[in-house]
C-alpha cells in the first residue's frame, strides 16, 4: 500500500482512538464525513428488494458497482415526472415552454458536464450513447490516408470500442492485420506499461492515424497519464480519442488541458444517470471551425433550426453542431437529479473521500490477504493512477463466488472466476459499507471447490 495514504488512514486512526482495522474506525469515519448526507439523495437498495439474497431483511445492502450502474437519485423519478407533466399540460407547446424544455433540454447539463469534463462547456455535446459517439467521432477523427492509416487501442479494450474500431477500419477497407495495433502489459500483467506506450508511437507513430486510449480502463482501474501520452502523440501526428466512461465522475479529467482531439463517455456509471441515460461527447475548441462529417437538423444552430431551410447552418463554434436527433428530456431529467448532487458534494471533498474510502477498503484487503487469504490486487496501488474502484483476484475462490456474495447482500461484479471488481462509491458508500463488505467475503469459504487453477 502506497505510504503516505496509508499514513493518513492512520492519522484518521489515531485521531478517532479506534484501530484502523476495526468497525469502531469506520463508524466514526462516517460520523465525521462531510458527504455523509447525500446517501439519503439517493435510493439505497435493500436486502428485501435483491433478487439474490438470503435473508429478505429492510436492512441495506453493500452496494459496490457504481462502476456499472449508478444508483438512482431519489430526485430522478420527480424530474421524470415534471418532463412528463410539461408534456401532457401543453403537447408541442413543451418545445419552448414548461420543465426542461424539450427543444433544448439537452443544453441544461453542459456546464456542469463541462465542469467534470474539465473542459469548455462549448466542446461537450450530451447526444446518443457512448458508441454511437464513438463512431460519429471515428466517422470525423479517423481519415486514414495510404501512409497513415492505423488505429492504436489497448488489446483488452472494453469489447464495445474494440468493435467499434475494428468496424470502422473495414469500413475503409482495412484488415484488423494491416490497421490494428493493440498495447498489452508486459508478461502476464493487465496493466499497461506507459513507457510501453511511448515506445510504439516513437516507433510506428507516423503510420498511426488515430490513438483510442481509456482515462480510466474499465478492468484494471489504471488511470493514464493522458496529458503526457497525448502530447507525445500529437509530436508524432497522431490524433487522440479518450474514452471517458470510467473517469466521469470518479477520477479528475482535464479533456481541455490534456489537449486531446476527442472524447466519450456515457451517464449510466459514476454520474448516476440511468441504464441507457444519454451519453456525451468532447471535441477540443480547435477542431470547432470545420464542420463535422455528417449533419442532422438538431446540429443546427438555435436560431434556424425550426426554419427548415434546405441547407445545414451549424451552432457556431460548438460542439452542439455534432447533434444529429432530437434529444430526449426524459433522459437529461435524471441526468439533471445526479449532476445537482455533484454539484452539491464539491470535487474536493468527493475526491479527499474517495481515496480514503477507496484506501480504507485496500488496507483491509491486505489485512486479509496477510492472514491467509490468497489475494492479489490487480489495480495499481499507487492511489493517483486509479479511482473509487478496485480490481481484485482470489486465486482459490469457490467457483460460485459471486453467488455467495449475492446471497450475503453484496453488489459487485465478477466477471472472471475468481475476479471481482469493487467500488464504494464517495457519494452514496459509507466506511461502514466496507467494512461490511471485508466481513463477507473473510466469512466466505475458500477451500471449497477451487476454480480457475
Ligand atoms: C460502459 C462502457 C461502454 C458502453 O457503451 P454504450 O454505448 O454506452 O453501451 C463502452 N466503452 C467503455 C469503455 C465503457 O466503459
Amino acid at each position: 500500500m502506497e505510504e503516505k495514504l496509508l499514513a493518513e488512514l492512520s492519522g484518521h486512526a489515531s485521531r478517532t482512538g479506534y484501530p484502523l482495522n476495526s468497525e469502531a474506525f469506520a463508524r466514526a469515519m462516517d460520523e465525521t464525513d462531510e458527504l455523509r448526507y447525500l446517501r439519503e439523495e439517493f435510493r439505497y437498495p435493500k436486502m428485501k428488494d435483491l433478487p439474490c439474497t438470503a435473508e429478505k431483511s429492510d436492512e441495506e445492502c453493500v452496494y459496490f458497482c457504481g462502476h456499472s450502474l449508478g444508483l438512482m437519485p431519489r430526485s430522478a423519478s420527480s424530474n421524470i415526472n415534471r418532463v412528463l407533466e410539461s408534456w401532457a399540460q401543453m403537447g408541442v407547446e413543451h418545445h419552448a415552454h414548461g420543465y426542461l424544455k424539450a427543444a433544448y433540454c439537452e443544453l441544461s447539463p453542459k456546464n456542469q458536464m463541462a465542469r467534470l469534463a474539465g473542459c469548455h462547456p462549448e466542446e461537450v455535446v450530451i447526444m446518443n450513447g457512448l458508441t454511437v459517439n464513438l463512431h460519429l467521432l471515428m466517422l470525423n477523427f479517423y481519415r486514414p490516408s495510404s501512409e497513415r492509416y492505423k488505429i492504436l487501442i489497448e488489446g483488452a479494450a472494453f469489447p464495445s470500442d474494440m468493435y467499434a474500431v475494428k468496424s470502422q477500419l473495414a469500413l475503409h477497407g482495412y484488415s484488423v492485420e494491416e490497421g490494428l495495433i493493440q498495447l498489452e502489459g508486459r508478461g502476464d500483467s493487465d496493466i499497461i506499461d506507459e513507457e510501453d506506450i511511448v515506445e510504439v508511437l516513437r516507433c510506428e507513430g507516423s503510420r498511426i492515424a488515430l490513438v483510442v486510449l481509456p482515462t480510466t480502463q474499465y478492468y484494471t482501474g489504471q488511470v493514464f497519464d493522458i496529458g503526457m501520452l497525448t502530447e507525445v502523440a500529437h509530436q508524432q501526428g497522431c490524433l487522440v480519442l479518450c474514452d471517458a466512461a470510467h473517469s466521469i465522475g470518479n477520477v479528475t479529467l482535464k479533456l481541455h488541458e490534456w489537449d486531446v482531439d476527442c472524447a466519450v463517455w456515457c451517464s449510466y456509471k459514476y454520474l448516476n444517470s440511468g441504464a441507457g441515460g444519454a451519453g456525451a461527447a468532447f471535441i477540443h475548441r480547435r477542431h470547432l471551425k470545420k464542420l463535422p462529417a455528417v449533419h442532422g437538423w438538431w446540429g443546427n444552430d438555435t436560431a434556424t433550426k425550426f426554419l427548415m431551410k434546405r441547407d445545414f447552418e451549424p451552432v457556431p463554434n460548438s460542439a452542439d453542431m455534432y447533434k444529429l436527433s432530437n434529444a430526449p428530456p426524459v433522459l437529461i431529467a435524471p441526468m439533471m437529479a445526479s449532476l445537482d448532487i455533484f454539484d452539491r458534494a464539491c470535487e474536493g471533498k468527493r475526491l479527499r473521500k474517495q481515496r480514503l474510502l477507496t484506501g480504507f477498503l485496500e488496507y483491509l484487503l491486505l489485512k486479509m490477504s496477510s492472514s491467509g487469504l490468497p489475494l492479489i490486487q490487480i489495480t495499481p496501488r499507487d492511489p493517483n493512477r486509479r479511482g473509487s474502484m478496485l480490481c481484485v483476484k482470489l486465486s482459490s475462490a469457490p467457483e460460485n463466488l459471486h453467488s455467495l456474495l449475492q446471497e450475503r447482500g453484496v453488489v459487485c461484479d465478477v466477471r472472471q472466476p475468481g475476479v471481482i471488481r469493487i467500488t464504494p462509491c464517495p457519494l452514496y458508500n459509507s466506511f461502514m459499507d466496507v467494512w461490511r463488505f471485508a466481513q463477507i467475503l473473510g466469512s466466505i469459504p475458500t477451500d471449497s471447490r477451487i476454480a480457475n487453477e
